[in-house]
């Protein structure tokens, strides 16, 4: 069934993937400032300070009339953990990551944070909560030490560097001519993939948000970049609530839960471990080492 909507494309990219030994990821953390759908609401308060736990509590939500994506959808994502979002494509995923930006309000029920609807907080609280990084390309031409501090424009120079150091890229930052004033070029072009993810990283790292959304992407990294991207990962999630869309087994295995989609519905949650002995979906997403 799961493998009916897998494009034969898709099937023999992962192959190739498997053949270097890793399904591999592009991920880029998106601009705070990204400009939200919805309009504050009047009265709008502040977001209060909290552990960061997240619910949809009985959340519906359709793109389109008729269309149901999410119906009467219940999940709670514990504070200060990472939870992997698995399922086939089309699931609901993004949906999910959507809403709890607030992207869009769902059509009823309630997204909270902390017990607080988001669609009654202010948009700058929100924004302050939240760093996303996604598959999206969003470094710009301008130094790395630029591109770095786009996480937190007050941020020092040490601070930058900091950052940099925690996620994996100090250390080739400073092995370029120019270190920290080396210009990335159009799109960051002049670094490799994962040189470019790093930089994101860092750039998240910098936010120091409370919540980190996490939208991976597929593309294959060589085997130092993935290892290097796996310790800065865990670095940036350690101690935040985290919700990862992950595609890439070494992603779902950091996940303290793992929760699996299909059409708008929780079919599974628990630990890789649990999960796999259950010989369900995940087993299945599993066994092709593949996270759609
Ligand atoms: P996933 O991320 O798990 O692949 P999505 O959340 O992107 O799934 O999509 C869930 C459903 O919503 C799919 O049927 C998809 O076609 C639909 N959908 C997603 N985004 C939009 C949109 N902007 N407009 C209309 N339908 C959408
Ligand atoms: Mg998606």
């Amino acid at each position: 069934l799961l493998l009916a909507y897998e494009p034969a494309k898709r099937l023999a990219r992962v192959r190739i993937s498997l053949e270097t030994g890793m399904v591999g990821v592009r991920m880029m953390f998106q601009l705070a400032d990204r400009p939200l759908t919805l309009a504050e609401k009047p009265g709008a308060k502040p977001l209060l300070p909290g552990p960061g736990e997240i619910r949809f509590d009985d959340v519906s939500f359709a793109y389109q009339d008729g269309q149901p994506v999410l119906e009467h959808f219940d999940l709670t994502f514990a504070a200060g953990k990472m939870t992997a979002l698995v399922g086939p494509s089309g699931s609901g995923k993004s949906t999910m990551l959507n809403l709890i930006m607030r992207m869009y309000d769902p059509d009823s029920g309630k997204v909270l944070f902390d017990g607080q609807d988001i669609a009654h907080a202010t948009l700058a609280s929100l924004r302050q909560k939240i760093a996303y990084v996604s598959q999206d390309t969003f470094l710009f031409a301008g130094t790395v030490m630029h591109n770095i501090r786009l996480g937190r424009q007050d941020a020092s120079d040490e601070d930058v560097i900091a950052a940099a150091k925690a996620a994996n890229a100090h250390n080739f930052i400073v092995a370029m001519a120019e270190g920290y004033d080396t210009e990335v070029g159009e799109n960051g072009a002049r670094l490799s993939g994962g040189q470019r993810q790093r930089i994101s990283i860092a750039r998240a790292m910098l936010r120091n948000a409370e919540i980190l959304l996490l939208d991976e992407a597929t593309s294959a990294l060589d085997a130092e970049s993935e290892a290097l991207f796996r310790d800065a990962l865990q670095q940036l999630t350690a101690g935040r609530t985290t919700i990862v869309i992950a595609h890439r087994l070494s992603t779902v295995h950091q996940a303290d839960t793992i929760v699996v989609l299909e059409a708008g519905k929780v079919v599974e949650s628990g630990s890789h471990r649990m999960l796999l002995n259950q010989g369900g979906l995940y087993q299945k997403l599993y066994e092709y080492q593949l996270m759609p």
